[in-house]
């Protein structure tokens, strides 16, 4: 494969920012880096560009100055996280190299040059490939993209200046929900309709302290039940998730569910009925009351 001469890779998060270069070195002859959050984050980049703790500027407040980087590196790919910021990002890339963007990307591929990636339609039964126009691609990566590799610490930082950006950041306050991190996890634990109230989750809650899991759920656990917080809930809608392991309890296995968790290495299934389709998708499944099976695996992993 020909490399591309230059990437940007745009990512806030330490494990977005260590699987984006680490896909983005496979890509390119050589990876500029923008990111925020913590200074040292700065992995695999020829150079990299700080946009700070977001403490005192908003993201937004950066746009101008990437938009400015975009014009002036002329990167053959700007690559971009799925988060609400990388989005942002991909947007005022994609405005400033005169092109599209290439969104949710499960893969990309290299041709004479060109990129061209892959996002998932139809609730998750069909794939649509994309393509953009001009010299720069910019595509907003899907979770699972890439792998990490090893990291080098970035060789030179320099500071990306905040601009103006009609959003001024008043005030910030801590959401009362716990805050779940589901793309980080290695192992989720996904609760369904079938767990019947917000209160019997603490069956969920207590296997995933347990077993060192993360508990996420489907989507009309968080939209319709409200038993769980919206970020919570997995799925082509929801969050896309690329964990060792996913227990899903008391989920029916529809397709908008499973494509958020078809990259998970290994997925158990807990049902009652049996001709569930998730049995149909699952690895290892259990059939019976999740109240019955949960309450047996915490005793089973506490030993
Ligand atoms: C455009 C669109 C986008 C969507 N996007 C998403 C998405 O991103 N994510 C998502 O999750 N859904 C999404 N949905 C909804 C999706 O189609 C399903 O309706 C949803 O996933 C079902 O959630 P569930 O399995 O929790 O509930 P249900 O379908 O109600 O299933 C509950 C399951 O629990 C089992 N059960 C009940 N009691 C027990 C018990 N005591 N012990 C063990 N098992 C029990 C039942 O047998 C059943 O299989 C979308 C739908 C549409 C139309």
């Amino acid at each position: 494969m020909i490399k591309l001469p230059h990437v940007l890779v745009i990512a806030e998060r330490p494990d977005a920012i260590a699987e984006l270069t680490a896909g983005a070195a496979g890509l390119a002859e050589k990876v500029t880096l923008v990111y925020s959050g913590a200074r040292e984050a700065a992995v695999n980049a020829a150079a990299a560009y700080y946009a700070g703790t977001l403490e005192s500027h908003s993201f937004l407040s950066y746009l101008p100055s990437i938009a400015a980087l975009v014009r002036e590196l002329r990167p053959q790919l700007v690559l971009t996280e799925a988060t609400k910021n990388g989005r942002a990002a991909a947007a005022a890339a994609a405005a400033a190299a005169g092109t599209s963007v290439q969104t949710d990307a499960v893969s990309l591929s290299l041709e004479d040059g060109r990129v061209s990636t892959q996002r998932m339609v139809y609730g998750g039964a069909a794939f649509q490939t994309q393509s953009g126009l001009g010299e720069t691609a910019v595509v907003c990566a899907a979770a699972g993209l890439f792998e990490a590799g090893e990291k080098q610490p970035a060789a030179q930082i320099f500071e990306l200046e905040p601009h103006s950006a009609g959003v001024r950041l008043l005030e910030r306050r801590t959401k009362e929900e716990k805050s779940v991190n589901l793309n980080a996890a290695k192992i989720v634990i996904g609760a369904g309709r079938g767990f019947g109230c917000a209160e019997n989750l603490a069956l969920a809650r207590e296997l995933a302290a347990v077993i060192g899991a993360e508990v996420g759920c489907s989507r009309p656990v968080a939209e319709e039940e409200k038993w769980m917080p919206k970020e919570a809930y997995i799925g082509v809608s929801g969050v896309m998730i690329k964990p060792e392991l996913y227990i899903a309890c008391g989920i029916s296995g529809q397709v908008q569910h499973m494509t958020g968790v078809s990259q998970a290495r290994t997925i158990v299934a807990v049902n009652k009925d049996s001709g569930a389709p998730i049995f149909e998708k699952c690895d290892y499944g259990i059939v019976g009351d999740l109240n019955t099976v949960l309450k047996a695996l915490i005793q089973a992993f506490k030993k």
